[in-house]
């Protein structure tokens, strides 16, 4: 958290932020989770109960790429999101 990230491809550095997920409910940003998806009839996949975390993504300023870190483990999402 303390170093600026170096991007691995090009030395370039890497600037934090996140993807932000457009859909029908809104904005979302991603969450990590553990394990395989399971289909819920109910949310589409299923995530209660599921080790889950935020995805913080940061972005090379010289070449472009992202690289993603899942640190922060945050409550799974509910029935009806957040
Ligand atoms: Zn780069």
């Amino acid at each position: 958290m303390d170093s600026p990230k170096m991007c691995p491809d090009c030395s370039g550095v890497m600037v934090e932020g996140f993807i932000l997920d457009m859909t029908y409910g809104g904005r979302l940003v991603p969450r990590w989770l553990r394990g395989k998806p399971e289909e819920s009839i109910w949310t589409g996949v299923k995530t209660s109960g599921k080790e889950c975390r935020s995805v913080e993504s940061y972005r090379c300023e010289q070449c472009g790429l992202l690289r993603s870190y899942a640190n922060q483990e945050v409550d799974a999402p509910g029935l009806f999101g957040k």
